[in-house]
């Protein structure tokens, strides 16, 4: 059984004198310094030169510092900007400036895991994950709630690595809703799993093949767009509220003999070979060496998947419709402003 922690197992005091700094101003690192900073916690945000965010931090009454002033200037540094940029501002602007005792923290385990980045012994190495996007990170704690959040240690040499990444947890609110204790490996590779198989990967591609395979059937777009995407979110969220259980007995009975009779020849055996695969590709480094890869040179395939993507029928479709039902939207943060996607 997994260790899961709330407010009542925090020793607040494990972060009450430490000096948080948080490095990037994005999805995670908007949320991350709001909340600690609000918990009473002394952070300051660290930015590029020029940051484009460096005025909307200062808006929100954060310290700004450069990268490596917040560094120098911490004993807990969290590094918040893209997976991929890590390894390069941790050479160039942490580690010149990195003492004996101090934290380094992380919100996923992927530059630890495939060693992109080599802390020295003397420091701790911590994570705290949120289980959500920084927006709902930072709406639930205003609220009063919080999002669940794993954390990790990979280095102990003060001892006390465990008690500050709970301690960290709390302040950004996961331990209202519970903080789960895990390992850099076993989030970092059931994330990116996750991510691919089901929550991205897996359900983009399910949705847009079964409306592809009723708009060349002859049916109508609309119809198909409302059958394939919309109601998607009506059944997870039965799904969400009471698993998938209560997702069965909430459809009508012939709902629920389709899917008993039919879901597993969708899923069938090539597909969880597939699975299987892909998690082999996790597990040895070969999708971390062709991600960073392509992020360092000019990422081509990724933009014209991308743009592929957003050229799909069921965009177009799907934007009409959406427009005529102005409820849905309303009140979400625009792509543009959660400048982030899936963590
Ligand atoms: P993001 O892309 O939203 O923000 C990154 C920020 O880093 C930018 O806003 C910018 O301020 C800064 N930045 C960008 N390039 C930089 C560079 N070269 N040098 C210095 N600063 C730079 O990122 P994010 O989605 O918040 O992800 C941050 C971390 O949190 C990642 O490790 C990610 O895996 C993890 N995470 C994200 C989510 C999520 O939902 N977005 C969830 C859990 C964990
Ligand atoms: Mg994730």
């Amino acid at each position: 059984m997994a260790n899961i922690y709330y407010e009542s197992d925090v020793d607040r005091s494990a972060i009450a004198d430490r000096k948080v700094a948080i490095l990037g101003y994005g999805s995670q690192g908007h949320a991350h310094a709001l909340n600690l900073k609000e918990s009473g916690i002394d952070v300051c945000v660290g930015l590029r030169d020029g940051s484009a965010s460096e005025a909307k931090a200062s808006e929100a009454g954060l310290v700004v510092r450069s990268l490596a002033d917040a560094s120098a200037w911490a004993d807990v540094i969290m590094l918040l900007m893209p997976d991929t940029d890590q390894a390069a501002v941790y050479e160039e602007h942490i580690a010149p400036n990195l003492q004996a005792g101090d934290a380094l923290a992380f919100a996923h385990g992927f530059n630890i895991r495939f060693d992109l980045i080599q802390p020295p012994a003397d420091v701790d190495v911590i994570m705290v994950a949120p289980k959500g996007p920084g927006h709902l990170v930072r709406r639930t704690y205003v609220e009063g709630g919080g999002v669940p959040c794993l954390i990790a240690v990979e280095q102990d040499p003060s001892g006390g690595a465990k008690a500050l990444a709970l301690a960290y947890a709390d302040g950004l609110g996961g331990a209202r809703a519970g903080v789960i204790e895990t390992t850099f490996t076993e989030e970092c590779e059931t994330d990116l799993f996750g991510e691919q198989v089901v929550l991205c990967g897996g359900v983009t591609e399910l949705v847009r093949s079964a409306f592809d395979t009723l708009v060349d059937a002859g049916y109508q777009p609309e119809i198909c767009y409302f059958e394939c995407l919309h109601e998607l979110k009506l059944i997870v969220d039965l799904m969400y509220e009471q698993g998938i259980g209560g997702m069965r007995f909430s459809v009508s009975d012939t709902a629920e003999y389709g899917d008993l009779s039919r879901g597993p020849r969708v899923i069938n055996d090539s597909v969880r070979e597939t699975m299987s695969e892909i998690l082999s590709e996790i597990q040895s480094g070969q999708f971390a060496e062709e991600w960073v890869a392509e992020a360092h040179s000019g990422r081509e395939n990724f933009y014209r998947l991308e743009a592929e993507g957003r050229e799909h029928r069921i965009e177009k479709v799907g934007s009409d419709l959406r427009a005529m039902m102005p409820w849905i939207s309303a009140g979400r943060v625009s792509v543009q402003e959660a400048s982030g996607g899936q963590g």
